[in-house]
Protein backbone atom coordinates (compact mmCIF):
# COMPACT_ATOMS: atom_id res chain seq x y z
CA UNK A 1 0.00 0.00 0.00
CA UNK A 2 1.27 3.69 -0.75
CA UNK A 3 -0.35 4.60 2.42
CA UNK A 4 -1.85 2.96 5.36
CA UNK A 5 -5.42 1.77 4.90
CA UNK A 6 -7.95 0.23 7.37
CA UNK A 7 -4.77 -0.89 9.01
CA UNK A 8 -2.60 -2.71 6.60
CA UNK A 9 0.28 -1.87 4.40
CA UNK A 10 0.89 -4.94 2.61
CA UNK A 11 -1.86 -6.85 0.57
CA UNK A 12 -1.99 -9.72 -0.10
CA UNK A 13 -3.98 -12.71 -1.98
CA UNK A 14 -4.03 -15.41 -3.99
CA UNK A 15 -4.80 -15.59 -8.27
CA UNK A 16 -6.93 -18.30 -9.68
CA UNK A 17 -7.07 -19.62 -13.07
CA UNK A 18 -9.87 -21.44 -15.34
CA UNK A 19 -11.99 -21.64 -18.41
CA UNK A 20 -13.03 -18.28 -17.80
CA UNK A 21 -9.80 -16.77 -17.12
CA UNK A 22 -7.96 -15.37 -13.46
CA UNK A 23 -10.18 -14.67 -10.02
CA UNK A 24 -8.46 -12.96 -7.11
CA UNK A 25 -9.05 -14.31 -3.77
CA UNK A 26 -7.93 -11.81 -1.42
CA UNK A 27 -9.96 -11.73 2.02
CA UNK A 28 -8.68 -10.11 5.18
CA UNK A 29 -6.02 -12.00 7.04
CA UNK A 30 -7.92 -11.26 9.67
CA UNK A 31 -10.76 -12.93 8.52
CA UNK A 32 -12.03 -16.13 9.91
CA UNK A 33 -12.46 -19.04 7.28
CA UNK A 34 -16.34 -19.24 7.34
CA UNK A 35 -15.91 -15.45 6.53
CA UNK A 36 -13.40 -15.84 3.26
CA UNK A 37 -16.19 -18.64 1.56
CA UNK A 38 -17.70 -16.07 -0.36
CA UNK A 39 -14.77 -14.49 -1.22
CA UNK A 40 -13.76 -17.69 -2.69
CA UNK A 41 -17.22 -17.85 -4.40
CA UNK A 42 -16.22 -14.69 -6.27
CA UNK A 43 -12.54 -16.01 -7.67
CA UNK A 44 -14.74 -19.28 -8.81
CA UNK A 45 -16.93 -17.35 -10.34
CA UNK A 46 -14.04 -15.09 -12.19
CA UNK A 47 -11.98 -18.63 -13.24
CA UNK A 48 -14.78 -20.69 -13.95
CA UNK A 49 -17.84 -18.96 -15.31
CA UNK A 50 -17.13 -15.10 -16.46
CA UNK A 51 -19.19 -11.95 -15.94
CA UNK A 52 -22.71 -11.19 -17.30
CA UNK A 53 -23.05 -8.64 -20.08
CA UNK A 54 -22.08 -5.25 -19.66
CA UNK A 55 -24.59 -2.50 -20.22
CA UNK A 56 -22.52 0.32 -20.34
CA UNK A 57 -18.25 0.62 -21.58
CA UNK A 58 -17.10 3.24 -18.64
CA UNK A 59 -17.43 3.17 -14.90
CA UNK A 60 -17.80 6.70 -13.47
CA UNK A 61 -15.53 6.52 -10.32
CA UNK A 62 -14.30 7.71 -7.24
CA UNK A 63 -10.56 9.15 -5.70
CA UNK A 64 -10.45 7.54 -2.29
CA UNK A 65 -8.68 9.50 0.57
CA UNK A 66 -6.88 7.88 3.53
CA UNK A 67 -6.75 9.49 6.75
CA UNK A 68 -4.20 12.12 5.18
CA UNK A 69 -3.33 15.44 6.20
CA UNK A 70 -4.60 17.95 4.06
CA UNK A 71 -2.21 18.69 1.46
CA UNK A 72 -1.49 15.32 0.96
CA UNK A 73 -5.15 14.69 0.24
CA UNK A 74 -5.19 17.72 -2.44
CA UNK A 75 -2.39 16.23 -4.18
CA UNK A 76 -4.36 12.88 -4.25
CA UNK A 77 -7.18 14.52 -5.25
CA UNK A 78 -5.19 16.51 -8.01
CA UNK A 79 -3.16 13.37 -9.48
CA UNK A 80 -6.72 11.34 -9.17
CA UNK A 81 -6.92 11.12 -12.99
CA UNK A 82 -9.95 13.30 -13.35
CA UNK A 83 -12.02 12.32 -10.55
CA UNK A 84 -15.11 14.14 -10.15
CA UNK A 85 -16.00 12.72 -6.67
CA UNK A 86 -13.91 12.05 -3.40
CA UNK A 87 -13.99 9.48 -0.23
CA UNK A 88 -12.69 10.78 2.73
CA UNK A 89 -11.77 8.16 5.25
CA UNK A 90 -12.96 9.58 8.37
CA UNK A 91 -12.75 8.39 12.10
CA UNK A 92 -9.25 7.53 12.05
CA UNK A 93 -8.12 6.67 15.64
CA UNK A 94 -6.01 8.95 17.31
CA UNK A 95 -7.00 11.47 14.88
CA UNK A 96 -8.85 14.84 16.02
CA UNK A 97 -11.94 16.36 14.11
CA UNK A 98 -9.58 19.62 12.94
CA UNK A 99 -7.25 16.82 11.00
CA UNK A 100 -10.69 15.87 9.07
CA UNK A 101 -12.35 19.37 8.65
CA UNK A 102 -8.70 20.30 7.02
CA UNK A 103 -8.92 17.17 4.96
CA UNK A 104 -12.54 17.66 3.80
CA UNK A 105 -11.62 21.89 3.34
CA UNK A 106 -8.75 20.43 1.31
CA UNK A 107 -10.30 17.91 -0.84
CA UNK A 108 -13.30 20.74 -1.83
CA UNK A 109 -10.30 23.46 -2.81
CA UNK A 110 -9.22 20.67 -5.35
CA UNK A 111 -12.37 19.16 -6.40
CA UNK A 112 -13.91 22.59 -6.87
CA UNK A 113 -17.59 23.88 -6.15
CA UNK A 114 -19.10 20.67 -8.58
CA UNK A 115 -17.37 17.85 -7.17
CA UNK A 116 -19.19 15.60 -4.77
CA UNK A 117 -17.56 14.37 -1.46
CA UNK A 118 -18.51 11.38 0.51
CA UNK A 119 -16.69 10.01 3.86
CA UNK A 120 -16.16 6.53 4.99
CA UNK A 121 -16.37 6.53 9.02
CA UNK A 122 -15.85 2.19 9.16
CA UNK A 123 -18.66 2.08 12.00
CA UNK A 124 -16.65 4.20 14.57
CA UNK A 125 -18.96 6.16 15.71
CA UNK A 126 -22.09 6.04 18.01
CA UNK A 127 -25.25 8.12 16.77
CA UNK A 128 -24.94 11.28 19.53
CA UNK A 129 -21.09 11.44 17.77
CA UNK A 130 -22.09 10.54 14.33
CA UNK A 131 -24.89 13.43 14.37
CA UNK A 132 -22.75 16.27 15.80
CA UNK A 133 -19.52 15.07 13.71
CA UNK A 134 -21.59 15.36 10.01
CA UNK A 135 -22.83 18.59 10.97
CA UNK A 136 -19.57 19.77 11.07
CA UNK A 137 -17.87 17.71 8.72
CA UNK A 138 -21.13 18.41 6.12
CA UNK A 139 -20.09 22.41 6.58
CA UNK A 140 -16.45 21.84 6.13
CA UNK A 141 -17.13 19.79 3.12
CA UNK A 142 -19.31 22.26 1.86
CA UNK A 143 -21.80 19.48 1.68
CA UNK A 144 -21.33 15.88 1.78
CA UNK A 145 -22.99 13.57 -1.29
CA UNK A 146 -23.36 10.60 1.61
CA UNK A 147 -21.82 9.26 4.87
CA UNK A 148 -20.57 5.59 4.26
CA UNK A 149 -21.46 3.73 7.53
CA UNK A 150 -21.10 6.50 10.25
CA UNK A 151 -22.09 3.72 13.01
CA UNK A 152 -22.09 0.11 13.54
CA UNK A 153 -25.52 -2.20 12.91
CA UNK A 154 -28.98 -1.24 10.98
CA UNK A 155 -30.83 0.10 14.00
CA UNK A 156 -28.05 2.88 14.86
CA UNK A 157 -27.98 3.69 10.82
CA UNK A 158 -31.78 3.97 10.76
CA UNK A 159 -31.83 5.84 13.69
CA UNK A 160 -28.57 7.86 12.50
CA UNK A 161 -30.79 8.58 9.34
CA UNK A 162 -33.75 10.07 11.20
CA UNK A 163 -31.58 12.30 12.62
CA UNK A 164 -29.74 13.80 10.14
CA UNK A 165 -30.19 15.41 6.69
CA UNK A 166 -26.75 13.95 5.23
CA UNK A 167 -27.92 10.88 2.97
CA UNK A 168 -26.85 7.26 4.76
CA UNK A 169 -25.02 5.00 3.13
CA UNK A 170 -24.58 1.20 4.55
CA UNK A 171 -21.25 -0.65 3.83
CA UNK A 172 -20.34 -2.89 6.49
CA UNK A 173 -23.87 -3.42 7.38
CA UNK A 174 -24.40 -5.37 3.97
CA UNK A 175 -21.08 -7.45 3.47
CA UNK A 176 -20.51 -8.52 6.83
CA UNK A 177 -24.29 -8.62 7.88
CA UNK A 178 -26.58 -12.28 8.97
CA UNK A 179 -29.51 -10.38 6.65
CA UNK A 180 -28.17 -8.23 4.01
CA UNK A 181 -31.87 -7.37 3.52
CA UNK A 182 -32.48 -5.73 6.49
CA UNK A 183 -30.87 -2.28 5.83
CA UNK A 184 -33.60 -2.12 3.31
CA UNK A 185 -36.69 -3.43 5.66
CA UNK A 186 -35.38 -0.82 7.99
CA UNK A 187 -35.06 2.31 5.73
CA UNK A 188 -31.75 2.64 7.42
CA UNK A 189 -29.81 3.73 4.10
CA UNK A 190 -30.19 5.80 1.14
CA UNK A 191 -27.36 3.93 -0.81
CA UNK A 192 -26.01 0.55 -0.28
CA UNK A 193 -22.35 -0.06 -0.98
CA UNK A 194 -21.85 -3.72 -2.59
CA UNK A 195 -18.19 -5.18 -2.94
CA UNK A 196 -18.01 -8.86 -4.68
CA UNK A 197 -15.61 -10.55 -2.89
CA UNK A 198 -17.61 -10.18 0.38
CA UNK A 199 -20.55 -10.79 -1.21
CA UNK A 200 -19.77 -13.44 -3.07
CA UNK A 201 -19.79 -12.65 -6.55
CA UNK A 202 -20.81 -10.44 -9.53
CA UNK A 203 -24.15 -12.50 -9.98
CA UNK A 204 -24.95 -12.59 -6.07
CA UNK A 205 -24.46 -9.06 -5.70
CA UNK A 206 -26.34 -8.21 -8.95
CA UNK A 207 -29.01 -9.96 -7.27
CA UNK A 208 -29.25 -8.83 -3.86
CA UNK A 209 -29.18 -4.77 -5.96
CA UNK A 210 -32.52 -6.34 -7.15
CA UNK A 211 -33.99 -7.40 -3.61
CA UNK A 212 -32.16 -4.08 -2.27
CA UNK A 213 -33.96 -1.92 -4.64
CA UNK A 214 -32.28 1.24 -3.26
CA UNK A 215 -28.86 2.70 -5.81
CA UNK A 216 -25.61 0.81 -5.54
CA UNK A 217 -22.27 2.06 -5.21
CA UNK A 218 -19.86 -1.07 -6.21
CA UNK A 219 -16.67 -0.51 -4.48
CA UNK A 220 -13.39 -2.32 -4.48
CA UNK A 221 -11.95 -4.75 -1.58
CA UNK A 222 -8.89 -3.08 -1.88
CA UNK A 223 -8.41 -5.38 -5.02
CA UNK A 224 -5.03 -5.62 -8.02
CA UNK A 225 -6.83 -4.67 -10.98
CA UNK A 226 -7.65 -8.79 -11.81
CA UNK A 227 -10.01 -8.57 -8.88
CA UNK A 228 -11.14 -5.38 -9.50
CA UNK A 229 -12.13 -6.19 -12.90
CA UNK A 230 -15.15 -7.99 -11.17
CA UNK A 231 -16.31 -5.13 -9.79
CA UNK A 232 -16.02 -3.23 -12.77
CA UNK A 233 -18.01 -5.78 -14.45
CA UNK A 234 -20.80 -5.63 -11.73
CA UNK A 235 -20.62 -1.46 -12.30
CA UNK A 236 -20.88 -2.25 -15.69
CA UNK A 237 -24.13 -4.71 -15.38
CA UNK A 238 -26.09 -2.77 -13.15
CA UNK A 239 -28.96 -1.59 -14.57
CA UNK A 240 -28.55 1.82 -13.27
CA UNK A 241 -25.35 3.54 -11.88
CA UNK A 242 -25.84 6.90 -10.37
CA UNK A 243 -23.48 7.53 -8.24
CA UNK A 244 -19.42 7.16 -8.78
CA UNK A 245 -17.83 3.60 -8.06
CA UNK A 246 -15.52 3.03 -5.47
CA UNK A 247 -13.17 1.15 -7.63
CA UNK A 248 -10.26 3.95 -8.04
CA UNK A 249 -8.33 1.83 -5.63
CA UNK A 250 -5.47 0.50 -7.93
CA UNK A 251 -4.11 4.02 -7.00
CA UNK A 252 -3.65 3.04 -3.69
CA UNK A 253 -0.95 0.02 -4.10
CA UNK A 254 2.68 0.86 -4.60
CA UNK A 255 2.70 -1.77 -7.98
CA UNK A 256 -0.04 -3.82 -9.81
CA UNK A 257 0.03 -7.23 -11.45
CA UNK A 258 -0.62 -6.21 -14.89
CA UNK A 259 0.96 -4.15 -17.08
CA UNK A 260 -2.69 -1.84 -17.75
CA UNK A 261 -3.81 -1.15 -14.47
CA UNK A 262 -7.26 -0.28 -13.97
CA UNK A 263 -7.21 3.36 -13.58
CA UNK A 264 -9.41 6.25 -14.10
CA UNK A 265 -9.04 8.54 -17.26
CA UNK A 266 -11.35 12.01 -17.11
CA UNK A 267 -12.94 10.42 -13.76
CA UNK A 268 -13.64 6.89 -15.68
CA UNK A 269 -12.82 3.48 -15.60
CA UNK A 270 -13.40 1.85 -19.23
CA UNK A 271 -14.48 -1.75 -18.79
CA UNK A 272 -11.94 -4.32 -19.73
CA UNK A 273 -10.72 -7.12 -17.80
CA UNK A 274 -6.98 -7.19 -18.26
CA UNK A 275 -4.90 -10.16 -17.90
CA UNK A 276 -2.14 -10.56 -15.30
CA UNK A 277 1.32 -10.29 -16.76
CA UNK A 278 4.26 -13.31 -15.53
CA UNK A 279 7.16 -10.70 -14.94
CA UNK A 280 5.00 -8.56 -12.26
CA UNK A 281 2.99 -11.74 -11.02
CA UNK A 282 6.61 -13.22 -9.72
CA UNK A 283 8.32 -9.53 -8.80
CA UNK A 284 4.91 -9.87 -6.29
CA UNK A 285 5.22 -13.48 -5.34
CA UNK A 286 5.39 -14.26 -1.65
CA UNK A 287 7.58 -15.41 0.44
CA UNK A 288 7.84 -19.18 1.21
CA UNK A 289 6.18 -19.00 4.43
CA UNK A 290 3.47 -16.90 3.30
CA UNK A 291 2.46 -18.80 0.32
CA UNK A 292 2.33 -21.94 2.58
CA UNK A 293 -0.26 -19.63 4.62
CA UNK A 294 -2.22 -19.06 1.84
CA UNK A 295 -2.24 -22.78 0.59
CA UNK A 296 -3.74 -23.82 3.70
CA UNK A 297 -6.07 -21.47 3.81
CA UNK A 298 -7.22 -22.22 0.30
CA UNK A 299 -7.17 -25.88 1.24
CA UNK A 300 -9.60 -25.12 4.41
CA UNK A 301 -11.64 -22.90 2.53
CA UNK A 302 -12.69 -24.62 -0.59
CA UNK A 303 -13.20 -27.65 1.87
CA UNK A 304 -16.02 -25.26 3.63
CA UNK A 305 -17.45 -24.09 0.01
CA UNK A 306 -18.01 -27.63 -1.11
CA UNK A 307 -19.35 -28.82 2.06
CA UNK A 308 -21.75 -25.56 1.97
CA UNK A 309 -22.57 -25.96 -1.66
CA UNK A 310 -23.62 -29.46 -0.73
CA UNK A 311 -26.15 -28.30 2.05
CA UNK A 312 -27.80 -25.45 -0.26
CA UNK A 313 -28.44 -28.38 -3.07
CA UNK A 314 -30.25 -30.69 -0.50
MG1 LIG B 1 -16.69 1.52 3.57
Amino acid sequence: MRTRFRGITVREGVLVHGAAGWGEWSPFTEYDDDEAVAWWRAAREAADDGWPAAVRDTIPVNVTIPAVDAATAHRLVTASGGCRTAKVKVAEPGQDVGAEIARLEAVRDALGPDGAIRVDANAAWDVDTAVTRLRLLDRAAGGLEYAEQPVPGVADLAALRRATHVPIAADESIRRAEDPLAVARAEAADVVVLKVQPLGGVRACLRLAEQVGLPVVVSSALETSVGLAAGIALAAALPELPYACGLATAQLLTSDLVTDPLLPLDGAIPVRRPEPDPARLAAAAASSDRAAWWAARVERVRALDRGTTRRSLR
